[in-house]
C-alpha cells in the first residue's frame, strides 16, 4: 500500500508535467487540453482499515478517477465482494470507480449494481481462446462433440456477426481443427456478449431501474 501511494505521487507529478507530450493528444482531437486520465489505485489487501486509509490518502493526492486494485487474485468471491463494498464507501460517487480484474458477466452486473463504473478483465478473450463461450443460455464449451452436428447459431439471442453467420458445428470444427480463426470468432462473440451486458446495465441505470438489472445466465458447461 505504501509503495502504491509513493508511485501515485510520482506518477501524478510526471503525468502533470508531460501529459501534453502524448503524440496523439492533439492529432485525434481539436481540444488542446485533451489527454489521457490518470487514476489512483487503492490497495490494502483484504484489510478494511488499510483499504480505508489507502482510499483517503489516494484521494488526498487527487485523481479524476479511482481504481480498486489487488482483488480477484484467487481469493473467494464472497471476500472480493466484501472488500469492494467496504472500499466503495470511501471513494467519491461522483467520480469514476474502477474495479480491476473483474470478471464474469454475472460479476459485472453485480458490481455495477454496487456502484462500480468500470471493470476490465482478460476473461472474455482468454475463455474464447479456450473455446469457452458466454451466451444468453449459459456457458458453452464449443469443443464438445455434441456441437459437431449442431447447425444452430452459437447464441440465438446475440446479434454479433459470428452468431448471425456461423453455426455451432462450424465453430466447433474450427476449434477442433486448431484453426486460428476459431480464436478470432470466439473472441468476437464473447466481447460482443460483454458489450451487450454493459449496454443492458447502462440502459437499466438510465431508466432508474437498478433493481431490474439484466439477469445474466451463468452456468457451468453442459455435461
Ligand atoms: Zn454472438
Amino acid at each position: 500500500m505504501e509503495l502504491t501511494l509513493r508511485w501515485a505521487e510520482r506518477s501524478k507529478k510526471h503525468f502533470e508535467e508531460h501529459k501534453h507530450e502524448v503524440p496523439w493528444a492533439t492529432e485525434v482531437t481539436t481540444q488542446p487540453d485533451a489527454t489521457q486520465a490518470l487514476f489512483g489505485i487503492v490497495q490494502g489487501g483484504m484489510d478494511h482499515t488499510l483499504r480505508k486509509e489507502s482510499a483517503e490518502r489516494t484521494i488526498k493526492i487527487g485523481f479524476p478517477g479511482y481504481a480498486i486494485g489487488g482483488l480477484s487474485v484467487g481469493e473467494p468471491r464472497a471476500l472480493t465482494r466484501e472488500v469492494v463494498e467496504s472500499t466503495l464507501e470511501h471513494l467519491p460517487a461522483d467520480q469514476p470507480r474502477y474495479l480491476m480484474g473483474v470478471g464474469t458477466p454475472e460479476e459485472i452486473v453485480e458490481y455495477a449494481g454496487l456502484g462500480v463504473d468500470m471493470m476490465d478483465c482478460v476473461l472474455p478473450t482468454r475463455a474464447a481462446r479456450h473455446g469457452l463461450l458466454f451466451t444468453s443460455e449459459g456457458k458453452i464449451s464449443i469443443k464438445q462433440a455434441r456441437y459437431a452436428g449442431d447447425s444452430g447459431p452459437l447464441d440465438p439471442n446475440c446479434g454479433c456477426r459470428v452468431c448471425q453467420r456461423y453455426s455451432r458445428a462450424y465453430l466447433r470444427h474450427l476449434y477442433a481443427s486448431n484453426e486460428v480463426l476459431a480464436q478470432i470468432l470466439n473472441t468476437v462473440h464473447n466481447l460482443s456478449f460483454y458489450l451487450d451486458t454493459m449496454r443492458a446495465v447502462r440502459h437499466s441505470i438510465k431508466l432508474g431501474e437498478a433493481a431490474r438489472f439484466p439477469s445474466v445466465v451463468w452456468s457451468q458447461p453442459k455435461p
